[in-house]
């Protein structure tokens, strides 16, 4: 219980530990029933070859429309989901979500791949490949459009039990990805055993990597070890031109970033994939 002694050994009330344990549990509570009743919704950040600028998918990002509070980040959020047993009804939910988003634009004529951010613990369970099977089916749309990023922390707290799960999803047909790399743990050895497709280098090493030396280093080591192992390299947080464009001379694949777009409202996608397409022609 949230009281504690003081000198005197009389029980002091701890109104902030209190405070703090109260409104995680309100945080649990909302969270459960926001995802029961589709509270959350997506946003769509786009992504473009870096040498032609041609789109080539989008990552879907989560948001929280929450009744009082607004619009909650995922970074408050997912944790708390991560947490508290959340995260695989939540990611099923954007699986879905996300799978759904794409058949729409599929029917209105555009090919939109779709990236999604999938939790550590997903990566544990045995049934995962399965329900993402399932979806898949449900939405008639072929595997090779998913993508699911995943870091590699998930892969670190049980890595052979981690590598059975996406060797199940790989069958399918899905896309892997590795998230934020470079920020993990041991992630180099990991990547003889997995059948990943793709490494996004995180972007604390790309936003400044052209005022940075240090980061211009990891950057192009990180685009020849992913080249190495015949990965398609992506950078995130890419804020400028300059970057762009040095991300191209080193070789990396794609680029995503406040650059090219910042995540966008589902319904916005196809006016800015449309008035892309314009500009380019
Ligand atoms: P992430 O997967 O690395 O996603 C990239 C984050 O960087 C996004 O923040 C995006 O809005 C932001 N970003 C994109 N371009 C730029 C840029 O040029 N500069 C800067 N400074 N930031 C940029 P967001 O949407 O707040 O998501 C944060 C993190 O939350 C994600 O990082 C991901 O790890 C997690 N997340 C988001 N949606 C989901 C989800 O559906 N499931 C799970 N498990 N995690 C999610
Ligand atoms: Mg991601
Ligand atoms: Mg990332
Ligand atoms: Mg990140």
């Amino acid at each position: 219980y949230a009281a504690k002694r003081d000198k005197s050994g009389v029980a002091v009330y701890d109104a902030r530990l209190h405070e703090r344990g109260a409104s995680q549990l309100t945080a649990v509570t909302e969270l459960r029933h926001a995802i029961d009743r589709g509270e959350l919704f997506l946003h769509y950040q786009p992504k473009a070859l870096a040498d032609t600028g041609a789109v080539c998918g989008v990552e879907a990002l989560a948001r929280w429309q929450h009744p009082t509070r607004g619009l909650v980040r995922p970074d408050e959020f997912i944790p708390v989901a991560e947490e508290n047993g959340l995260i695989e009804p939540l990611t099923r939910y954007v699986i879905d979500a996300a799978l759904r988003q794409c058949r729409a634009w599929q029917d209105a004529g555009w090919e939109v791949p779709v990236s999604v951010n999938v939790g550590a613990a997903c990566l544990l369970h045995a049934e995962f490949p399965g329900d993402v099977a399932d979806l898949i089916k449900r939405h008639g749309l072929p595997a090779r459009l998913l993508t699911l990023e995943i870091t590699e922390s998930a892969i670190i707290s049980d890595p052979d039990r981690a590598v059975e799960v996406l060797r199940g999803l790989t069958e399918l047909g899905v896309r892997l990805s590795i998230d934020d790399f470079g920020t993990g743990y041991s992630s180099i050895s990991y990547l003889r055993s997995m059948r990943v497709h793709e490494m996004k280098l995180d972007r604390s090493f790309v936003t400044h990597m052209c005022t940075d030396a240090g980061d211009s280093a990891i950057v192009h080591a990180l685009v020849a070890l992913a080249r190495n192992f015949g990965l398609q390299a992506v950078a995130e947080g890419v804020e400028d031109q300059d970057t762009w464009t040095a991300l191209a001379e080193a070789g990396c694949d794609v680029v995503q970033g406040y650059f090219l777009s910042e995540p966008l409202p589902a319904e916005e996608v196809v006016s800015w994939l449309g008035d892309r397409a314009a500009a380019h022609a």
